[in-house]
């Protein structure tokens, strides 16, 4: 069951429409407060969320729902509300789409939050795997195609962070904040430098990453396909 939360009727019809047809049972809400009572009532297995309802922002239910759901939350946001998605993604949503969105990008979008939050990578599991790039956090070694690579200390733990959570967008300031500790939110040229490190060593073409992608004005993603 998806929860699709978002007030415009021509939208909401949309994307109904396109999950019900490739097979997702869903249940929808216009306003915050169907929402929380779908939420609570439905159990739903990801939320699309809309911000901007009629009688509250939706970042209120995200803050609820974090509280005692993990189920996956997909943040839908107009291109110009960068600041928006950052809020929501800080505040634990896991993805977001910019609307205009097609069926094909949205159940993409979908599928990777279903299955991360079914097999969520841990800090414990000793083997990930992204492409072609392998890395072995017990003995922090990665390789790419078999074939060792040397990574920094930061440059492992950024990467290693990025793969406990392929496929999800992760801001700025959580990467920041995890690899550099607390107090180093703002210093995103630390993270251009050694993202831009990390793609000389595991891309084939650094200047058009395959797996390290950019997500402008709010962080990185690692992709899993
Ligand atoms: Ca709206």
């Amino acid at each position: 069951m998806i929860l699709v939360v978002e007030d415009e009727v021509p939208m909401r019809r949309f994307l109904c429409s396109a999950l019900t047809s490739h097979g997702f049972r869903v249940t929808e809400a216009g306003t915050l407060a169907q929402a929380e009572r779908a939420a609570t009532a439905a159990r739903p297995a990801a939320i699309l969320l809309d911000l901007g309802l009629p009688d509250g922002d939706g970042l209120t239910l995200l803050r609820t729902l974090r509280e005692w759901s993990t189920a996956p939350v997909i943040v839908l946001s107009a291109r110009d509300r960068e600041d928006d998605k950052v809020l929501a993604l800080d505040a634990g949503a896991d993805d977001y789409l910019t609307k205009p969105f097609g069926t094909s990008e949205l159940l993409a979008r979908i599928r990777v939050a279903l299955r991360h939050a079914r097999g969520q990578a841990t800090a414990d599991d000793p083997m990930l795997a992204i492409g072609p790039i392998a890395i072995d956090q017990a003995r922090h070694v990665v390789t790419v195609d078999g074939t060792e690579v040397h990574l920094t200390p930061i440059e492992f733990r950024l990467l290693a962070l990025l793969a406990r959570h392929t496929g999800k967008v992760l801001t700025h300031r959580q990467l920041l904040n995890e690899v550099w500790g607390p107090g180093n939110a703002h210093q995103t040229h630390y993270l251009r430098v050694h993202m831009a490190a990390l793609r000389r060593k595991l891309e084939t073409d650094p200047a058009r990453p395959r797996w390290l992608t950019t997500e402008a004005g709010i962080g990185y993603r690692l992709k899993d396909e």
